[in-house]
């Protein structure tokens, strides 16, 4: 008998329970080997426990090392910190990857190949922010500070570099913005040409390209990049830029990957306009469970599971409504299953 790998579920909130139930149904069709601890979250969490991030949902990835979440809400007042953000400072979750990959063929931008890797725990994202009253404004300055450490470049380029070479990639090109904020993006920058001289050059490519010429060639011509990697707010804005690349936020999935676990998701939210209707697109879920079973070893599956979906899309010409198709979640799922 194959072992069983423990793994958190947290079904998130919105859309999160019918996109998680359709994802599950193509786990199980899989016979994937995960063994599930639900946890709760977000809007749940609150209800549940009175807190976003429950001491039991911690408990449970602290144990697992491996979580498969769906969107979270943070309740707006009541001073909560989004629960994402704290996901990724408890399990020091440093690299964000988000697969940008053609899965309509015919579109306005075909063929679409990118691997996006953000640095997900410093930089100016942290949200280190405050504000500065002058006579009678107290919102006179508003001031941000960003951190970037030595060690923080070192954790995601490193993993990106060791990844991109695993997957085959020929090239890395570094988004930064070191011509104006020199320190904080140039020690990126710079982090990146040393670690790729020790211990990389010979095994792929390395070249650079500033963030507003980089969402340019982007939309022009995205096939002259293959792997991106950058600071968590510019990979916050072009990680979502690559997914407009292939059909939105319905098909973009991400893996949060640390020292501690590594947690896979969707990258859109709840989606709270069409919560509870039966009609939400589960690919993002469904490519990030596919993430998960190649993060835990099981390349096959994961290959057979993007295949069902390319399948259903494609050759059935089955898709939800956000894709110009008719089908609602479940029938959508189903055909998935069938493609299984
Ligand atoms: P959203 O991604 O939830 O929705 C944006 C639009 O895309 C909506 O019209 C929605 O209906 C549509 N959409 C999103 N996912 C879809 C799917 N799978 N199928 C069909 N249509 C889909 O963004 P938002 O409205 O800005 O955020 C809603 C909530 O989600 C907020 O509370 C936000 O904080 C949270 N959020 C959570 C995460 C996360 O947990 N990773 C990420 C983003 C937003």
């Amino acid at each position: 008998m194959s072992t069983r790998i423990p793994a958190t579920l947290i079904a998130g909130d919105g859309i999160g329970p019918e996109i998680m139930d359709a994802t599950l149904a193509a786990l199980d069709a899989l016979e994937a080997p995960f063994d599930w601890d639900a946890q709760v979250a977000g809007l749940g969490g609150v209800k549940a426990a009175g807190d976003p991030l429950p001491q039991a949902t911690l408990d449970s990835i602290r144990r697992t090392r491996l979580a498969l979440k769906g969107p979270l809400e943070t309740p707006s007042g009541g001073g909560y910190r989004s629960s994402n953000v704290r996901l990724r400072e408890a399990f020091k979750l440093f690299a964000n990857m988000r697969p940008a990959k053609t899965m309509i063929p015919g579109g306005r931008f075909d063929n679409i190949d990118l691997l996006v890797f953000r640095e997900n725990v410093e930089g100016l994202y942290m949200g280190y922010e405050h504000y500065i009253p002058i006579n009678d404004d107290p919102h006179a300055v508003a001031i941000a500070t960003g951190v970037n450490t030595r060690q923080g470049a070192r954790n995601i380029l490193d993993y990106t570099f060791r990844t991109a070479i695993a997957l085959g990639r020929k090239k890395v090109t570094v988004v930064h913005k070191a011509n104006i904020m020199k320190a904080l993006t140039g020690i990126f920058l710079e982090t990146a040409y040393q670690m790729h001289k020790e211990k990389y050059a010979g095994r792929i490519e390395l070249d650079d390209v500033i963030v507003d010429a980089c969402c340019m060639k982007l939309v022009i011509n995205p096939w002259q990049f293959d792997t991106l990697v950058t600071t968590n707010l510019f990979g916050d804005i072009l990680s979502d830029l690559a997914a407009g690349l292939v059909g939105g936020l319905g098909m973009a999935p991400g893996a949060n990957i640390g020292q501690d676990a590594a947690i896979f998701e969707a990258v859109h939210g709840s989606a709270p306009d069409i919560a509870g209707k039966g009609v939400a697109n589960p690919i993002a879920l469904m490519l990030a469970a596919a993430l998960m079973l190649d993060h835990s070893g099981f390349h096959d599956k994961a290959r057979r599971l993007r295949q069902a979906v390319s399948e259903t899309l494609n050759a059935d010409n089955i898709r939800t409504g956000d894709l110009g198709g008719r089908a609602d979640t479940r029938a959508f799922t189903a055909a998935i299953v069938a493609r299984i």
